[in-house]
């Protein structure tokens, strides 16, 4: 798989939004929906006081994955994870658990990793060592098994922030060393990998941000070579 990864915005069709927050891709190999999942107006909130568990099966968001999940028979659905803006659920791997398990964790269902995302809710994956305790944190919480899909987006806001601001890869935060190290993930191999940013025109990545994205990728393995 390696010559469709990272996925490039030429090769990636966006061909259905389910009311704005999932999308659908196809033609990179793979096909699959990524959907982040907010709370849902006063249901949620309820929800939010009433659960010792941050998401119940009867909570409305689970039954919009139900939802998602039923209009085809066989796309599957990764739940992305959040920068924690008021309102969102998944901003931690233990909350992006509960959502599966209470959405009946069926083999459909998977993770998608945004790189922004992790970044804004508090993971410093800039350098190896975060990365590793990252992935290895997700992995105890949802399995190794359910992450299915990356999203690779800069990050113009702080650590921690919880602002979901994308920036173009390599001018945020993140900077092209943290999204180097994000790209030489080796647990990330094989994932298809999703560019989200705006691009110079604002009108999505350009050839030239996913050529960016495979000259960080080899930067980032070859320093992780020399560290070992
Ligand atoms: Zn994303």
């Amino acid at each position: 798989m390696a010559d469709t990864w990272p996925a490039t915005a030429p090769t990636i069709e966006i061909l259905w939004r389910y009311q704005d927050e999932s999308r659908h891709y196809h033609g990179i190999g793979a096909d699959f929906r990524t959907r982040e999942v907010l709370r849902k107006g006063a249901i949620g909130r309820d929800c939010a006081r009433r659960c010792q568990a941050p998401v119940a099966s009867s909570c409305a968001e689970t039954i919009v994955i139900a939802e998602a999940l039923a209009e085809s028979e066989s796309c599957p659905l990764h739940l992305e994870n959040t920068a924690g803006a008021g309102g969102t659920l998944g901003r931690s791997f233990s909350e992006l658990a509960a959502l599966l398990e209470a959405a009946g964790g069926g083999p459909r269902l998977g993770i998608c990793l945004d790189s922004c995302h992790l970044y804004a809710s508090g993971y410093d994956i800039r350098e190896p060592d975060g990365m590793t305790a990252v992935v290895d944190e997700c992995f105890a919480a949802v399995g190794k098994d359910r992450l299915r899909s990356l999203h690779l987006n800069d990050s113009a806001a702080g650590l921690g922030s919880n602002k979901d601001r994308h920036a173009n890869v390599g001018d945020g935060e993140l900077g092209r060393r943290g999204c180097a190290t994000f790209l030489s993930e080796p647990r990330f191999d094989a994932l298809p990998c999703v560019i989200e940013t705006q691009g110079k025109e604002r009108q999505g990545p350009d050839p030239e941000e996913v050529q960016l994205a495979w000259n960080l990728r080899k930067q980032g393995i070859r320093r992780r070579r020399r560290r070992n």
